[in-house]
């Protein structure tokens, strides 16, 4: 039999069957797993070196209009504590992210229908006019093409949307209030305008099998998006979902090593899902091929409420404690702190072709 995994990494094309084949193999297959890593961290070294970018994460609303089975801020959820920091409060938290050194801001929300376009529009021009050489990502789920032209007119540089599984029944079980089209909609319309985009997929969603996976990476391949975001799905007890299993730490990490491999070029993180699950989840994802982390700024009175899912790791914990821990970690597994604006390498490529000047090194 042929080796898929080599062959994955050499030419950098499994056809579906092949894809399929390959995970079934490595979840049997703790060796194959290993040199999977060992693959997918060479490749992260030849794009990245041994850095890792550092993003100052905001959750600043944990109201949402949205209903999605996995999470623990679905509108359903009675039981779910809500708050809203305000313009004033998000600017003063970049405020403190900037003096410790942060250049890229991830503003993220529950679908708020507070913050209207308006009111984002305004704050990402306060925030660029007092930091112009930050990055500004935002993370507020679906909105109108028309209102994503105004966000990056202001300023806005990334967004993150996660298409969250590229299994079409699994998509539509899971979101009864959405669908997978819109979903698409948004990403394309978000590369189009010029974002650097983030989509992804959890892991261990109830009823997901290796097949749905193979769509998850052959999604990402023809989407090619500039960010990669791939973390477990962890039940949470108020949702319908409270009795299911989740994802594990060796699945997550080897889907993060074949999306490092698949897509050599994109900004992947190691999530705090994955850290929430095991102590050292983000350092073994760091290991296979991630290359960005994300400790939270928001401000400790809001963290806890926050819950996307439970026991969420760093909740009582100050900015600064949290970027100390995170360096901490990064040095010891082995890497090195960026904290500069840490744009994806194919981001720069296009940037460079626009502007006629050939390739531009990092
Ligand atoms: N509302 C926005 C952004 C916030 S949710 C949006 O949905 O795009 C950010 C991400 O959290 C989601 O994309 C989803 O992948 C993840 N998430 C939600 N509930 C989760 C759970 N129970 N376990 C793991 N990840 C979860
Ligand atoms: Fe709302 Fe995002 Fe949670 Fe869905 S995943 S319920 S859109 S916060």
């Amino acid at each position: 039999m042929a080796d898929l995994l080599e062959k994955l990494y050499r030419n950098n094309g499994l056809d579906r069957g092949e894809l399929i084949e390959l995970l079934d193999m490595l979840d049997d297959d703790e060796t194959m797993r290993n040199r999977l890593y060992r693959y997918a961290l060479a490749t992260r070294m030849c794009m990245y070196g041994n850095r890792v970018f550092l993003r100052g994460l905001i959750e600043f609303s944990s109201f949402c209009r949205k209903d999605c089975l996995y999470c623990g801020l679905r509108r359903s959820n009675g039981k779910a504590a809500r708050y809203r920091m305000t313009p004033d409060d998000i600017i003063a938290c970049c405020g403190e992210g900037y003096r410790l050194g942060f250049r890229t801001f991830v503003l993220q929300s529950g679908e708020d229908v507070w913050y209207t376009a308006d009111r984002l529009e305004s704050l990402i021009r306060q925030i660029k006019g007092s930091y112009p050489d930050a990055a500004i990502t935002l993370s507020v789920g679906e909105r109108p093409r028309e209102e994503y032209e105004r966000f990056f007119r202001a300023g806005a540089d990334r967004y993150l949307l996660r298409h969250e599984t590229a299994s079409l029944p699994l998509y539509k079980r899971l979101h009864p209030d959405a669908s997978f089209t819109e979903r698409i909609r948004c990403l394309r319309d978000l590369q189009e305008i010029g974002y650097q985009v983030g989509a992804g997929f959890m892991v261990g969603l109830p009823g997901q099998t290796n097949e749905d996976l193979a769509e998850d990476l052959l999604f990402l391949q023809s989407l090619g998006p500039d960010m990669a975001g791939i973390g477990p799905f962890i039940p949470h007890s108020r949702t319908p979902l409270a009795g299911e299993r989740g994802g594990t730490v060796e699945k997550t990490r080897t889907m993060v090593a074949l999306t490092r491999i698949m897509l050599p070029e994109a900004n992947i993180p190691a999530t705090t899902a994955l850290g929430t699950l095991q102590a050292d989840g983000r350092e073994l994802a760091l290991l296979a091929g991630a290359n960005v982390m994300m400790p939270n700024l928001t401000p400790t009175v809001h963290r806890p409420k926050y819950a996307l899912y439970e026991n969420k790791i760093c909740s009582g914990d100050e900015a600064s404690v949290c970027l100390g821990c995170l360096e901490m970690r990064i040095r010891m597994a082995g890497f090195e702190v960026d904290m500069g604006r840490g744009d994806s390498r194919r981001f720069l490529a296009r940037q460079a072709s626009a502007a006629g000047s050939g390739a531009q090194s990092l």
